[in-house]
Parts: structure tokens; C-alpha cells; sequence
């Protein structure tokens, strides 16, 4: 069985992990972060796209988080 490499849509990255040869990295819907400028970034993504599990640490889950407080009104 072959399995088509994928790549991290935000990083580029190959998507792998060590030990799970079905491994397919994580959904990148809801993903922010800030240029170096300080301007938000937040970006759409393909509906199949998908991101490595450093992008997803360092961008999707803040950004989810990050929404969340908003609609709750907060800061
Ligand atoms: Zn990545």
C-alpha cells in the first residue's frame, strides 16, 4: 500500500508522524496568528487541507481559543 505525501498547508511541511503510517495531520480551520507587523492573519482554508501538528499548536488551537473568548464577549 503507498500513501500520498502530504504537506502542511501553513508551514509546507511533510505531514508524518513516527509510527502511524495513516497519520493525516489535523484540520487547520480557525487558524490565526500575527505577521510580524501585528497584523492578524486568518487565513481559508481548502476544505481538505490539512496541517502538521506543530502548526496546529502554535496557530489552530490559539486561534480557536481565541475566537471562543470573543463570542463570549470577553477580551
Ligand atoms: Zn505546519
Amino acid at each position: 500500500m503507498k500513501k500520498e505525501k502530504l504537506f502542511c498547508c501553513i508551514c509546507g511541511n511533510e505531514i508524518k508522524k513516527e509510527g502511524c503510517p495513516n497519520y493525516f495531520g489535523n484540520n487547520p480551520a480557525g487558524a490565526m496568528w500575527k505577521d510580524e507587523n501585528g497584523n492578524v492573519c486568518e487565513p481559508t482554508f481548502n476544505i481538505d487541507a490539512r496541517c502538521c501538528d506543530e502548526c496546529d499548536h502554535r496557530y489552530v488551537i490559539p486561534g480557536r481559543l481565541y475566537k471562543l473568548r470573543q463570542m463570549r464577549g470577553g477580551n
